[in-house]
């Protein structure tokens, strides 16, 4: 909430909150914001299940091949390979058919997904770790494993290689997330990103997980 007011949103302009998965940093407080400002919250079953949001009056439930429609946001969800119980990521589209993706947490890249973020204006992608710094690091085997698996986290290759299959001339903002603070290094990011990108690498940005992003426009000239 203290973000919104940050960048300049009043809460009581939320129509609903979309919910990607059950894990605490995504999932946590969701209840308590929409009790708050009185609006729905829309999840998958698995999800829902997970949560003990099942017969929640302010769930609604997502299904993986539904488009639900906000005021006149179009909300895809997609179906990403990640170890929850059905875990969804989203692009949104507008009225004028500018398309935001957003994709994090997931540990690998299915023809699917790579199908339903082509044509995006906008993507929020995840660069969680260098694969290097990630088995050289702190985490124990069994979390190094779980993070670098096909249903964990994607890597800043992987993330590169996503860019380079949905890019396209109208994709005009890449911002990259959700990155390790233990087994990443921002400057790697960068530079993985912006070969891929085509860009120089102060050129990429970076999203912090304690700081708003500045606004992009996706209608820009
Ligand atoms: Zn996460
Ligand atoms: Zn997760």
């Amino acid at each position: 909430m203290q973000r919104l007011l940050e960048a300049g949103v009043d809460p009581g302009q939320l129509h609903a909150l979309f919910v990607t998965h059950e894990h605490g940093d995504h999932a946590r407080g969701v209840v308590a914001v929409c009790d708050h400002l009185n609006i729905p919250f829309y999840a998958s079953f698995g999800t829902a299940r997970k949560m003990d949001w099942v017969g929640h009056d302010r769930w609604r439930c997502i299904r993986a091949d539904e488009a639900v429609r906000v005021g006149s946001l179009e909300i895809i969800p997609v179906v990403v390979p990640h170890d929850a119980q059905e875990p969804l990521q989203f692009v949104l589209q507008n009225a004028d058919g500018h398309r935001l993706g957003i994709l994090s947490d997931l540990g690998s890249l299915t023809p699917h997904l790579v199908d339903v973020y082509q044509g995006c204006h906008g993507l929020q992608v995840e660069a969680n770790h260098d694969p290097q710094l990630l088995q050289t690091g702190p985490y124990p085997p069994s979390l190094r494993a779980r993070v670098a698996g096909a249903f964990g986290h994607l890597s800043n290759q992987q993330c590169a290689e996503f860019i380079r299959r949905v890019n396209w001339p109208g994709l005009r903002h890449i911002t990259a997330g959700h990155i390790s603070e233990k087994n990443n290094d921002r400057y790697l990011v960068s530079q993985v990103l912006a070969e891929a990108i085509g860009c120089e690498p102060h050129e990429v940005t970076l999203l912090e997980q304690d700081m708003i992003s500045p606004w992009y426009h996706l209608n820009d000239q």
